[in-house]
């Protein structure tokens, strides 16, 4: 793990915002790229969103690169360019929530505080044979209440990283290795041969699956795109003009519509380009995707931009977006 080699808190920091719902080995080249685009709290700062969004296409979850520049200005303008190692000033931070803190705290700044990601949370749910759901606030309440009576004084962030690695190598969440396992003699979980049904986690609801319709819109090789709005899903990251529907058969009719409602263009679909499909953590999707002729003058779509189709993936974009691109792309060069 190639943040193991940084004492610096601002590698850790990066690295334990990037291990928020993500697995180890997706971060690794993340961690390296973004290290080598800004290597310190400054030149994160003085980056642009478009910068860090891009340095994050592919991780998800894109909040996370936006709240790490926003905390850098925040770091530059009220620590003097320093990461806080107390926990009460790290939550203050965006993006920085009570596990992140206690893990920069400990691993960072030697600070004797616990942490709680997934990984610990299996493992303790399995040492301790834990029998309530451990993803509700009484089932949390018990973990941190034995983090804390456990944590040896002196040496938090070697606990919490020995943990967080025993999750992620020997004690995970399907055929845990226990016969190589250290802590194989004082795991309750082992002893009644119940580890596998350990952690107990609430059900899940079912995933809703939404309908989108979509336009290509092109003048000469360049394509509309349009920015999404900075906050909620995908914020801020580029994307062809779409909008969801609540009748999937019918989903082009809608099209010419939403188009004129929502930005005052007249259009006519003169073709169908193809159907998209994606499934994001908490819903499904699929986009039905259309070509659209203009027959208005002069568009004033807010926060669009005109792109070449070569230059189309050097925009931040999620993955249906960058599918289409790509696609796009290569029908371009055929095309030559
Ligand atoms: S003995 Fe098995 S279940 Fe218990 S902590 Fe070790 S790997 Fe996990």
């Amino acid at each position: 793990m190639p943040w193991r080699d940084h004492l610096d808190p601002y590698a850790i920091w990066v690295s334990e915002i990037m291990l928020q719902q993500t697995r180890v080995n997706t971060v690794v080249p993340y961690f390296e790229r973004w290290m080598n685009m800004f290597p310190g709290i400054s030149e994160l700062a003085n980056s642009t969103e478009a910068d860090v969004l891009a340095a994050w296409e592919g991780l998800g979850y894109y909040s996370r690169a936006r709240n790490l520049r926003l905390a850098a200005q925040i770091i530059m303008n009220e620590y003097q360019g320093r990461l806080p190692g107390d926990v009460k000033e790290l939550i203050r931070l965006p993006g920085v929530g009570r596990y992140t803190a206690g893990a920069i705290a400990s691993i960072a700044f030697k600070a004797d505080e616990p942490t709680l990601d997934g990984n610990i949370r299996r493992v303790f749910a399995r040492l301790f044979d834990i029998r309530e759901s451990v993803d509700t606030p009484s089932g949390e309440k018990i973990l941190w209440t034995l983090l804390n009576a456990e944590l040896p004084e002196g040496r938090a962030g070697d606990f919490n990283q020995g943990l967080m690695d025993l999750g992620a190598t020997l004690c995970t969440p399907q055929n845990p290795e226990c016969g190589q396992c250290p802590l194989c003699g004082i795991c309750q979980a082992r002893a009644k041969g119940v580890q596998t049904e350990r952690p107990i986690l609430k059900s899940k609801p079912i995933q809703p699956h939404f309908t989108y319709v979509g336009a290509i819109i092109r003048e000469g090789n360049r394509y509309l795109l349009v920015k999404r709005p900075s906050q909620g899903l995908l914020g801020g990251m580029w994307e062809f003009p779409n909008y969801r529907v609540v009748n999937e058969e019918a989903a082009d009719k809608y099209l010419e519509r939403l188009m004129a409602e929502r930005y005052g263009v007249k259009v006519k679909i003169t073709s169908k380009q193809g159907i998209f499909k994606h499934a994001y953590t908490h819903f499904r999707l699929t986009l039905q995707l259309y070509n659209v002729k203009i027959l208005t003058d002069n568009l004033a779509v807010p926060d669009m931009c005109w792109v070449p189709a070569d230059e189309l993936l050097n925009y931040p974009m999620g993955k249906v977006a960058r599918q289409i691109s790509k696609t796009l792309k290569s029908n371009e060069k055929r095309q030559l």
